[in-house]
Order: structure tokens, then sequence, then C-alpha cells
């Protein structure tokens, strides 16, 4: 029996639901309910025009319902009054199935039709700049090696608190805050879990952080790469594989760790990684953090080529501790729900071919790298990975050549717009057009 959203809003004091949903690009979108609504809304949805979102639809087709998902209910830590749920889409009495929770459902179904669960965590980099986002927000925040400044850190103290007090509030378990490896930059860490529980909090953790730096007079951006100079937004993955209460990547006896099984998996990711990047790093400006010129602070901590490692953090995977992996690629403007969703899809595309990652390369690919011409790189720009993904046979047959095609008929608009005003080289400027249109991804 579905939890009954018209009793907990008595109990709880909530006056207004939030319904939201993520589009293909990302964006939050939602409408504001009154509780007296809520009844209906819980059953039926609430009504959008699909086409004025970044969905593959037309202005004529018929209303889309965003039905809300009452077990991810979040009373907004900073206005309690205000309930917000993650919600499914539907049209004509189905499924919307180029949307991207439902996308993520569909993965999250294959694995446990063999008892299998995915449980990740994310590490969500943002920096916090000016309201005109021109500069970083604290201007004696200038060390040239920035990472973990306590200084820094405690400037921004009431702000990180009051995150921090809002994930403890709602039993996310956060356990560290940090400044990151660029001047204005910070990390926060919570809980792993499951995968679409980490990726509803990965869309509210976005919401939340740009939502208190604004009630500071601050603005948060996930941007990959708002500074040139600068190491960029990553937004890294820990990955296990989980039957009950038995991690499937675990295995003691392994020099790395990991299972058979965590091997294939990682096969399966290293075989579509230029694909996944079209999900991973979904912008233009996404392209400026991979393979990036050395950052004033010695390293870009982004990688160039795809391989994996053991505790060594130039790959795109490293291992950090035995039974779980951590991936690299992802960056800030990454879909949440795609994000989760790519890495089961090639995932399970590992294990079911039984992909041979190859053995592990400790090498520090930073300085190294180049020794290795027959190791793949990642695309160099978003064009590459949208063609890798329109050719990848495991993502096709996972999310159906129909669903591909829609996310890539967006993104190629996107470009042609993009194309139309500027023209991306990794050696220029970043372009007006990019943080016009990348700045609150
Ligand atoms: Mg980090």
């Amino acid at each position: 029996m579905a939890k009954d959203l018209l009793k907990i809003a008595k109990q709880k004091k909530i006056k207004y639901f939030l319904i939201s949903f993520v589009d293909l690009f990302g964006v939050l979108r939602s409408k504001l309910v009154p509780t007296e609504a809520i009844k209906g809304m819980q059953k039926n949805g609430a009504g959008f025009a699909g086409f004025a979102t970044w969905l593959d639809m037309s202005p004529a087709d018929a209303d889309m319902f965003a039905v809300p998902d009452p077990d991810s209910l979040i009373q907004l830590p900073w206005k309690k009054e205000i309930g917000w749920l993650a919600s499914d889409l539907w049209m004509n009495g189905k499924p919307v199935e180029a949307s991207p929770r439902v996308m993520l459902k569909k993965q999250i179904k294959r694995l446990a039709k063999n008892n299998m669960v995915l449980k990740s965590g994310v590490e969500c980099e943002y920096f916090l700049i000016n309201p005109e986002g021109t500069a970083i927000a604290d201007s004696r925040d200038t060390q040239s090696k920035p990472c973990y400044d306590q200084s820094a850190l405690l400037r921004q103290y009431d702000l990180i608190k009051e995150i921090c007090d809002s994930m403890l509030k709602m039993g996310w378990n956060p356990y560290q805050n940090d400044h990151e490896d660029a001047n204005g930059q910070f990390e926060m860490n919570w809980d792993y879990t499951d995968a679409l529980n980490t990726a509803d909090r990965h869309v509210f953790f976005k919401f939340m952080v740009k939502t208190i730096a604004e009630k500071n007079s601050l603005r948060a951006t996930f941007m990959p790469k708002p500074f040139e100079n600068l190491t960029g937004n990553g937004c890294h993955a820990h990955i296990s594989l989980w039957n009950g209460s038995k991690n499937l990547f675990l295995d003691k006896g392994d020099k790395l760790g990991l299972t058979k099984k965590a091997y294939n998996f990682l096969g399966g990711i290293l075989h579509s990684a230029e694909a996944l990047s079209a999900f991973f790093n979904p912008t233009i400006n996404s392209y400026r953090r991979i393979d990036a010129p050395v950052t004033s602070s010695g390293a870009t901590w982004s990688p160039s080529k795809i391989s994996y490692t053991g505790n060594n953090r130039t790959h795109m995977i490293r291992v950090p501790a035995p039974g779980r992996f951590e991936l690299r690629l992802m960056d800030g403007s990454a879909n949440p729900y795609l994000l989760q969703a790519g890495i089961i899809a090639a995932g399970i595309d590992g294990m079911e071919i039984r992909r041979d990652p190859g053995e592990p390369l400790f090498v520090n690919m930073y300085t190294d790298g180049d020794n290795y011409p027959n190791i793949k790189k990642l695309p160099s720009e978003l064009e590459d990975a949208l063609e890798h993904l329109s050719n990848n046979k495991p993502l096709l047959a996972a999310f159906g050549e129909k669903n591909i095609t829609s996310y890539l008929k967006l993104k190629e608009q996107e470009l042609k717009n993009f194309n139309a005003k500027e023209k991306f080289l990794k050696k220029d400027p970043i372009t007006d057009w990019e943080k016009i249109n990348t700045l609150d991804c």
C-alpha cells in the first residue's frame, strides 16, 4: 500500500508539494501543488506540456503526467511547509519511455531479475561563485594548492553547515565536507545507497546547494569547467553490486579485491566508455574538463584515456578498496538518472558478454599516458560522444533505439544552436554560450 501523501501532509504540517521531474538535459521542473489537491495528484499525476521541456515531444502531444513517488518525499529542511517529490512521467496511460527516471528504473529491474542491486554513492563537486557568474565568491581563496584549505572552508562555514545539517535531518548520513582542488570549489559526501535513491538525492542535492547559496547571496555552479585554469567539477561514483547483504564485487583473495563479476562489469564500462560520455559528459563544456591542460593546482584530476587501475586517481576507473570501484568520468552536468542508468546498462552488458577488462595499469597516466598509444582516448568533444552513442550496440539494446534517437536528436539540436554562434576550441576561452547555458546545469 503506497504511502498516503494527504495523511503525511497533515502529520508533518506540509502545506504545498513540489511535484518534480528531471528532463533529458537534467533540468529539474515542477508544479507547486497545495495539499488540498494532493490526493488527486498522487493518483493521476500533475499535468505538463512535454514539448515545453527537454523531452522529444511535439506541441500537439497529449498532456504528460508526473506521478509522484511517495517514497521520495523530502520535507524541505529550510522550508518545512513544502514537501518535494520525485516523479515518473506518464502519457496516454503509459510510462514515457524516453524520460530519465523511467529509463533508470528499467535498468534497475533488469538487475533485479537476477536478484542484484546496484549501490552507488556520488561525489558532486561545485563552485561557490558571485551571482553574476564572473568570479569565485571568495576573493581571498587564492592558494595555488587550495585543496583542503581550512581557512577557505571555514569562511563558508554558515553555508556549508546549513547544507550538511539539512542532510543530517534528511537521514542521508553525511560524513565529510571539504574544500576541493580549485579555488572556490567544495565537495560534500554522504552515504551510498541503491541507485534510484542516490539519483533522487543527487537531484535534490543540486537543488538544495543552489538554493542555499542563493539564500546567502551567492551562486553555486556544477558546470564541468567554469574556469579554464582551475580544476573542473567532477561527479565521481563509487559502485558495488549486491545480492541481499552479499557484495558481489568483493573477493578478498584477488589483488584488487574484486570478483570475476566485478571485472566483467568493469569490462562493460570500458567497452562503452566513449558512448557513455554522451550521458556522463553531456554538455559542450564537459569536454574542457576531459583531457584538459594541467591546471594551476598541478593536476586536472579528470581522465583522458579509457583505463583502470588500483588506488591511483590518474585513471578513468580507480579501485580504491576491495569490493568497489570509482568511476571518475562523470562531471557536474551529468543527468543523475542517466548517470546511474548508463553504469547499470554497460555493467550488465559486461557481465552478460563476460567482457575482459585486461590487466590493470599501474602507472601515472598524466605523465606516462603517452607511452601507451594503444589505450583508447575519451571523446574530445560532444559531437564525438554522440557519434559513439549512436553506434553503441549494448546501450542501444539496453535503452531501445527509439529512446537513444530521442536523446541524440535533442543533443544535436543543441550543438547546432551552439555552432551557429560559436566554435568549440579547447585552447580558446570558455564561450559566453557555455556560461549562459551551463552555469546552472
Ligand atoms: Mg573530489
